[in-house]
Parts: C-alpha cells; sequence; structure tokens
C-alpha cells in the first residue's frame, strides 16, 4: 500500500490544474489571494503529521464556528446554548436574513452567520478585551501555538458587514442577542480573521477526532461531553447548501469556509483540512471537495461504511511507519 505522504502527494498534483471556481470577492483581503495555492494536511489522533504543498497562513473565516461553539458549549452548557440557537441544517446560504424560527425566533444552527452570531454573543467575559482573549487562548491550545488576528481582514469585515449587522439587529429585536451588538460583531469578525495554516486546521480536527484532547500537548481544549454536540452539527450544517451531498458521498464532520479551507474530523483517527481558495457555488473549495472524495473513498473514512473500509487507513499509517 502507497504511504499516505505519497498519496497525499498525488492528489495535489492531480488536482492543482484544476482552476474551476473564483476566489471569494467580497472584500480585498480575500480577493487578492493567489488562487493556486494549494495545501492538505492530515494529523492522526496520536500526533503523526502528513503535509504537502503551501504552508502559509490564511484567514480561518466560517471554520471558527465550530471551535465558538464548542467554547459556548462550556460557557452555558448544552441545555441552554439549544434555547439560544437551534441545530436544524437550513437549505438557505449561510448568510441569509431571514432564518429565525417563527415560534422560538432562534437561529436556525451555530454554523449559519445567524447561528454563529448569537453563539459568540453568549461567550463569557467582564469586556470586549477578556471575551477576545478567552477566544485566542483556546486557539492556542488548539494549535499549539501562539495565534494572531489578521487586522486588515478584521477591518475589512467590520466596514463592510452590513449583512451580518442586519442579522445582529433582527435577532437583538427579538431579544436572542443583548445590546452590545457591535462588541459582538467585533468579536465574530476577529474570530472569522484569525490566521491558520493548513496544518493547524488539520491539528484542530485532530483534537476533536481525539475527544477534545490536543494530541501533541495532551491538553484537554474542549470537554469529550460536547465532542458529540460539536460533531453533530459539523455533520448536518457544516458544509453550506452542500452539507447533505457532502455527507452522502464524504460522510464525515467538516467544515469549510469562505477563505477556501475545509476541515474535517475522522472520529478517534485523524484531523484532515484541505486549502485552496477557488470556491463553487455554494462557498466551499472546489479542489477541497475533490480531493475530500478521494481521501474518503481510498480510506473508507465514510461513517457509515460498514463494510471494511475503516481498516484501510490503518493499514496505510502502518505502511507509512516503514
Ligand atoms: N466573515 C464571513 C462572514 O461572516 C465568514 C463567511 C464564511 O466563511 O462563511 O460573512
Amino acid at each position: 500500500m502507497t504511504s499516505i505522504q505519497a498519496f497525499l502527494e498525488t492528489l495535489h498534483e492531480r488536482y492543482q490544474p484544476l482552476s474551476d471556481g473564483t476566489v471569494a470577492q467580497y472584500i480585498p483581503e480575500l480577493a487578492k489571494v493567489d488562487p493556486d495555492r494549494f495545501a492538505i494536511s492530515i494529523v492522526t489522533v496520536d500526533g503523526q503529521r502528513f503535509q504537502v504543498g503551501d504552508s502559509q497562513p490564511f484567514t480561518i473565516q466560517s471554520i471558527s464556528k465550530v471551535f465558538t461553539y464548542g467554547l459556548a458549549l462550556a460557557d452555558h452548557g448544552r441545555d441552554r446554548l439549544l434555547k439560544k440557537v437551534g441545530v436544524e441544517p437550513t437549505g438557505d446560504p449561510f448568510n441569509s436574513l431571514i432564518r429565525l424560527d417563527e415560534a422560538s425566533k432562534r437561529p436556525d444552527n451555530p454554523m449559519v452567520n445567524a447561528g454563529a452570531i448569537a453563539t459568540t454573543s453568549l461567550l463569557k467575559g467582564n469586556d470586549p478585551t477578556e471575551r477576545l482573549n478567552r477566544l485566542l487562548e483556546m486557539f492556542r491550545q488548539y494549535v499549539d501555538r501562539e495565534v494572531h488576528v489578521d487586522i486588515s481582514t478584521f477591518m475589512s469585515e467590520r466596514v463592510s458587514g452590513h449583512r451580518n449587522r442586519a442579522i445582529a439587529h433582527l435577532m437583538r429585536n427579538f431579544n436572542m442577542i443583548d445590546e452590545h451588538i457591535e462588541e459582538t460583531l467585533d468579536l465574530y469578525y476577529q474570530q472569522c480573521s484569525l490566521l491558520v495554516t493548513c496544518e493547524d486546521l488539520a491539528m484542530m480536527a485532530a483534537t476533536l477526532a481525539n475527544q477534545g484532547r490536543q494530541p501533541l500537548s495532551g491538553v484537554q481544549v474542549v470537554s469529550p461531553d460536547h465532542i458529540r454536540d460539536i460533531l453533530s452539527v459539523m455533520y448536518t450544517c457544516g458544509m453550506y447548501n452542500f452539507a447533505g451531498e457532502w455527507a452522502y458521498r464524504v460522510g464525515i464532520p467538516a467544515k469549510s469556509g469562505v477563505s477556501g479551507g475545509i476541515m474535517a474530523v475522522v472520529p478517534n483517527q485523524a484531523g484532515i483540512a484541505v486549502f485552496s481558495p477557488r470556491l463553487d457555488k455554494n462557498g466551499n473549495s472546489v479542489r477541497g471537495l475533490k480531493v475530500f472524495e478521494e481521501l474518503s473513498r481510498t480510506y473508507g473514512f465514510h461513517l457509515f461504511d460498514l463494510s471494511m473500509g475503516r481498516c484501510r487507513f490503518s493499514q496505510a499509517l502502518k505502511a507509512s511507519e516503514k
């Protein structure tokens, strides 16, 4: 069997020429990125790393929503959080204005902007600085190094974010978030503007795959009790309007972001990330989707593949050790 590193190199070479899709255009910081950047990373739950391609940072964007949800679960527990943010997938775009449940006024789920803004508004802390520091500390623990916010991206998101501001005001109208709307939006944009590498994303996913324990440092970053909740919303809501197709074709919990990252969790085995900025009409990385389909098929990652498929990754890991 080919080693994992060799397979990643083959996939990188195979999909590098694929130039379908367009880079996100809504702020200059995303529009000016080199569209040919391309990286694939796998980190296993015991800390083995496989990486090919671009190793430079990019902004995490919507993938941050997964981790903020984890922190809000730690701050409030599942039941209280469920009163504020639902867990129902939507067939609407991620930044839809209208999705508040008629009766409860809750946003559908924490992976769409409305739900993510509501989640961020619930993070504990005495003031904006303390809340930001708590978020940064959490991300630092996931990646096991210092992390930084890209200030230009943050400023641009903030200046151009009229739609998110409208969503936040609508939720304020229904008393779903408190009156500190601008502070909440700032924190939301700061979390989206966090700089990560593809390997960082794989490491964060590996932490989730490892029941919340960071594979290198051994730190319990998120309680094992919340992993089930986090992975469930990733599985049903993590890939924009493609979540159902993704579940069918690839079959593992994942989250996508407009900068071109896709991060996925293979429970008890590994975290995987692909970064390539050209997006399809749903906002998912074009090359990312291709790479994940092949990885899932080759290693039998699909959660409902009940054949012997699951063992193929362990076999490939053994082959990689030789
Ligand atoms: N900062 C983006 C927004 O809220 C995140 C978009 C995304 O990655 O889906 O519009």
